[in-house]
């Protein structure tokens, strides 16, 4: 048996749920389908009741929207006839009682979180009805009688033990499909429904198949896996075949969104694989994500991450030298607060503790901790707190980092060479991951500095800028074009020529030009070229080698 979630870009138009049709009822054995609401569904939801919530009447505009798209998904799926009819009855009810809420809301101006988790809880009760008449055979169960929650620190926390339970009883048959909706559940005292966060079908899935110990979880998305870096900046990025549950985690928790990062543990706990899967390219190989992965095959790291959203604050001051108990006091001060901290940088000698957070997280941070501090602030032992913004952090991730030397100075070697300044920067005992945290404005070129220089060692890219294309100048772009493929095959060299200048017209690509027609090019496409826009231009492309 296994289970199969579908998230919600898979569910969420005619043509992938049509898809999701194909692969579920083409799979060898007995399968548990968890779905997410249709994509987008979820954000809408939330953003209709936030206007209901301050009394504008275009809410009711935003809920026609919702109906529209669920109206439209049952007409382009399930043929007229009496399945659509019953279906069509089912859908309009659950959407006419979202009706009443929003309406009840509007009129009280008031919106609870108890009342915001009823309403999410519609986007997948819909899809996961589409979905069980949509699918062959499949049978519905409702989630929220088996996945309960229990309120620890203000937030919604799954009772693992009596979620097993319930989830064992209710599939103690398990049909050839069964249909369940994600994300959703309950609490375990009141009943309330209550959620697992967003993103949280995912998670759903996860606890099922753990529960009923399941060959296998598939987790089906719109990409082909984890990727070694992300591939909106790194144009060479590619699909990473197998990674371990501790390198996945690294990953996940760090940018790379393409499981919701509580998803592991349950079914590493199990040892049940995960297959990360691309309802759009269904043929593609995918990720696999398990115990033990055969190493000596793969590369010094895995993968990359990284998030833009970095602040950093340093608490610092010759005054805490030696003195026990100040980073207790700074993680307790930030963790009454609800702060997270991701990463965390201490020297030996003691004077400064570094902890990045998210940008959104910053000023609180700094307030809490300066009230912390005060009397330290005053004496002044400790200096005044206070973040620097607009950072981005990059972690490089892979068990193979263990005892094997050299993988810090090669990374700190090559963003030395390129000119980019680390901040703060952390490695864990465990040796898995290195992080480090540099500018947002170097972030792209980290990532393409890193990438290159781990994962494409077979060459090395060399960026050019020409200016001059006369005689001179002109000679040299003709003798690179020629000479371009042999220093690549027989070099490992790639000449990349990134910028053409010439007395009047100036044109950048960070792509790279093709030579053989670069003088009509420039001609028609140049930008006006002067010193001052060819310094800003080189510079703010901020390009590496
Ligand atoms: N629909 C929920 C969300 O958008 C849960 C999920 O998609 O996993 O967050
Ligand atoms: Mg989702």
């Amino acid at each position: 048996m296994k289970v199969m979630k579908f998230g919600g870009t898979s569910v969420g138009s005619v043509n992938s749920i049509l898809s999701v049709k194909k692969i579920v009822e083409s799979a060898g054995e007995p399968v548990i389908v968890v779905v997410s609401a249709l994509g987008g569904i979820t954000d809408q939801l939330i953003s209709t009741s936030r206007m209901a919530a301050m009394g504008d009447a275009a809410y009711e505009g935003a809920y026609r929207e919702i109906v529209r798209r669920h109206e439209e998904m049952v007409q382009g799926v399930i043929p007229a006839g009496e399945t659509q009819t019953l279906l069509h009855y089912q859908v309009n009810e659950l959407l006419d009682e979202l009706k009443d809420i929003f309406q009840g809301i509007y009129l009280i101006k008031d919106l609870s979180p108890k009342m915001s988790d009823t309403i999410v809880s519609y986007g997948e009760r819909l899809s996961s009805l589409i979905a069980s008449r949509l699918i062959q055979g499949a049978v519905w169960f409702d989630s929220r009688t088996f996945i309960k929650t229990e309120k620890k620190h203000n937030k919604h926390t799954l009772d693992t033990e009596l979620t097993n339970r319930l989830v064992r009883e209710a599939f103690k048959e398990i049909p050839r499909v069964s249909l369940v909706p994600g994300f959703i559940s309950s609490d375990k005292v009141s009943g309330d429904v209550t959620n697992l966060g967003r993103g949280g079908s995912d998670y759903t899935a996860a606890v099922i198949a753990a529960a009923l110990d399941a060959d296998s979880l598939e987790i089906w998305t719109d990409v082909d896996g984890f990727m070694t870096a992300d591939p909106r900046v790194i144009s060479t990025a590619y699909t990473i075949s197998e990674l371990t549950y501790v390198e996945a985690t690294e990953l996940c928790n760090f940018g790379a969104k393409v499981v919701y990062p509580p998803t592991i543990y349950p079914v590493c706990h199990k040892n049940i694989p995960i297959l990360i899967k691309n309802t759009f390219n269904p043929d593609a190989q995918g990720t696999v994500i398990k115990q033990h992965v055969d190493h000596t095959k793969s590369k010094a790291i895995k993968g990359i991450s990284s998030i833009n959203d970095t602040s950093l604050i340093t608490v610092q001051g010759l005054g805490m030298v030696g003195v026990i108990g100040v980073n207790y006091r700074i993680f307790k001060a930030l963790a009454k607060n609800g702060i997270s901290v991701f990463l965390v940088s201490q020297a030996s000698s003691e004077n400064s503790t570094s902890i990045g957070v998210r940008n959104a997280d910053a000023d609180l941070a700094c307030e809490v901790l300066n009230e912390e501090f005060a009397k330290e602030i005053e004496m002044g032992e400790i200096s005044p707190i206070q973040a620097e913004k607009n950072l981005a952090t990059v972690a490089i991730v892979g068990e193979n980092m263990k005892h094997t030397p050299g993988i810090a100075g090669k990374l700190f070697g090559t963003l030395g060479r390129n000119g980019i300044n680390v901040i703060a920067c952390a490695q864990g005992a465990s040796e898995t991951n290195i992080s480090f945290v540099v500018d947002s404005k170097s972030l792209r070129k980290s990532l393409n500095v890193i990438h290159d220089s781990f994962f494409l060692s077979e060459y090395q890219v060399l960026n050019l800028f020409i200016c001059g294309v006369g005689t001179v100048g002109g000679s040299l772009v003709e003798q690179i074009r020629q000479q371009q493929k042999k220093l690549m095959v027989e070099n490992g060299l790639k000449l990349h020529v990134v910028g053409i200048i010439d007395a009047t017209k100036a044109m950048f690509s960070r792509a790279g030009f093709d030579l053989a027609n670069y003088r009509e090019e420039l001609k028609e496409k140049g930008v006006d070229s002067s010193l001052d826009t060819i310094r800003d231009e080189i510079i703010g492309m901020n390009i590496f080698n």
